[in-house]
């Protein structure tokens, strides 16, 4: 981050039983009915942005088919208008050029601040390093309350583009920037950054300033670090948060029971929260091995089960749930809200089928919450969109290549690792993960599809149907009366 005097730049300032019961379940997550515009009295204005990480339509696909067979939908596939969204990337050696390969960071700052950057950027500019200021910001600025909630840590690439400004996604506390320097090209690393070189300070440090009224995810390890420059008591970055004003929630009991009219931080994993699903007796995709004769062995079919490790972790409509009340009660003016599914993308990275599966299912029950309010007080926006394209694909079964005439040609099997899953409705359906098919890897990329957008509310007459992530943000900013 670069320091700059023009001030208008520069602010400081992420079953099967279960499936029926989604909708009951989404009728009773908003305790509480937000309050009313009373006669005279315009409605509060509010916009509830849904980010699935990763979440292109490959894997939209892959999840609808396990879990809805090939009629049913998605609650966010029910929304009245969508558009498809290019994502675009600078080149940080040179930004007037593109990749065409993002990573959360660069597209979830775009989202933010309506400026296109490059990859690893937190919400500034490629080579130049300038802050860009986010919606967040000139919401807060415009006494809208604001939140955060994700499945990662609060301090990962996605929530953190929303509320801070960092040369690269790896400044997340004060330790880690020391460790990623070596690891960073010159324009991207971290020493600028910290506090003794005039820099805003960690990821992390800066979230816990930035005023949020509603702060939902997982970091405590991050947390729970020194501050880089500690005056007084050898503080905490947490300690730092709740001496503004922040109520601590660390227990799904406590996300659901707790009630306060103070800001809420609340984080319930040491990094990032555990996935709902997996698959049974930890089944991924695996590699296609071959017999002595040349003949390929698929994977055996299994299905996905609920993750015990995800038992006591609030969900996260719980969390939208929460954030949505503590955001919308007693506000006339209203508010902005992040929500991000963000494991959708780690498990894709894992060849977890199930894992991504489970975690598109808990987003779009995320996306149930926020459309039963925006019922209710229908001066709301809602987006739902995806930063960038992911790995898994949908492929022939076996016996597609089994039939083949060069059966015995290891060539003629997919490249990479394959899975066949047993949907819910007893079909069979095939996913393959082939963007690194070392043996010896255990990380698939992203790829460079287009996402889609799912909207709902009202401003939305004029939509393209090719769009694109600065698009987006300037659509949220109309909505809030935002410059
Ligand atoms: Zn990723």
């Amino acid at each position: 981050m670069l320091r700059i005097p023009n001030a208008s730049l520069v602010t400081r300032c992420t079953l099967a039983i279960f499936v029926s019961v989604i909708a009951t379940l989404s009728t009773t997550l908003i305790h509480a009915a937000p309050r009313q515009a009373t006669a005279g009295t315009p409605p509060a204005t509010n916009v509830i942005l849904f980010i699935g990480d990763g979440m292109d339509e490959h894997q939209i696909t892959m999840a609808r088919n396990y879990l809805y067979d090939s009629e049913g939908m998605f609650s966010m596939e029910k929304m009245p208008v969508r558009s498809s969204v290019r994502v675009k990337t600078l080149r940080e050696d040179n930004p007037d050029h593109f990749r065409y390969v993002a990573d959360s960071a660069n597209t979830a700052s775009t989202l933010a601040t309506g400026f296109f950057t490059s990859k690893g950027r937190i919400s500034t500019s490629a080579h130049g390093d300038v802050d860009q200021k986010t919606i967040l910001e000139d919401a807060q600025a415009q006494r809208y309350r604001t939140g955060l909630v994700t499945t990662s840590s609060l301090t990962d690439a996605t929530p953190a583009a929303f509320a801070t400004h960092a040369a690269h996604r790896y400044c997340q506390s004060a330790s880690a920037m020391h460790f990623a320097n070596s690891a960073l090209d010159k324009t991207q690393q971290c020493a600028r950054d910290l506090k003794k070189n005039g820099g805003p300070g960690s990821i992390a440090e800066q979230l816990a300033a930035a005023d949020i009224d509603v702060l939902l995810g997982g970091g405590t390890d991050l947390f729970n670090q020194r501050l880089e420059v500690d005056e007084s008591n050898h503080s905490t970055i947490l300690d730092k948060a709740l001496s503004h004003g922040y109520q601590f929630l660390s227990t799904k009991e406590e996300s659901q029971t707790a009630h306060s009219k103070t800001r809420l931080l609340g984080l319930f994993a040491r990094t990032h929260l555990p996935v709902e699903w997996q698959g049974e007796h930890h089944r991924r995709a695996e590699l296609i091995k071959t017999d002595n004769q040349g003949k390929a062995i698929f994977p055996r079919p299994f299905s996905c089960e609920k993750n015990p490790d995800h038992r006591d972790t609030p969900e996260l409509a719980e969390m939208t749930s929460r954030a949505i009340q503590a955001l919308s009660q007693n506000n006339d003016n209203g508010f902005f809200l992040m929500v991000e599914g963000a494991s959708i993308d780690k498990q894709a990275h894992e060849r977890n089928p199930c894992g991504q599966i489970g975690e598109i299912q808990a987003f779009d029950k995320a996306v149930s919450v926020g459309r039963q309010f925006a019922a209710q007080q229908t001066n709301t926006l809602i987006i739902v969109t995806a930063d960038h394209g992911h790995a898994g694909q949908v492929v022939p079964l076996p016996e597609s290549y089994q039939a083949s005439s060069n059966a015995l040609k290891i060539e003629s099997y997919p490249t990479g690792y394959y899975a066949v899953l047993k949907t819910l409705s007893g079909e069979l359906m095939a996913v393959n993960y082939a963007t690194n098919s070392s043996p010896h890897s255990q990380w698939e990329t992203h790829t460079g599809i287009n996402v889609p957008v799912f909207m709902e509310g009202p401003g939305l007459e004029h939509i393209p149907v090719l769009t694109d992530q600065r698009a987006i943000n300037q659509l949220m900013r109309r909505h809030l009366k935002l410059h």
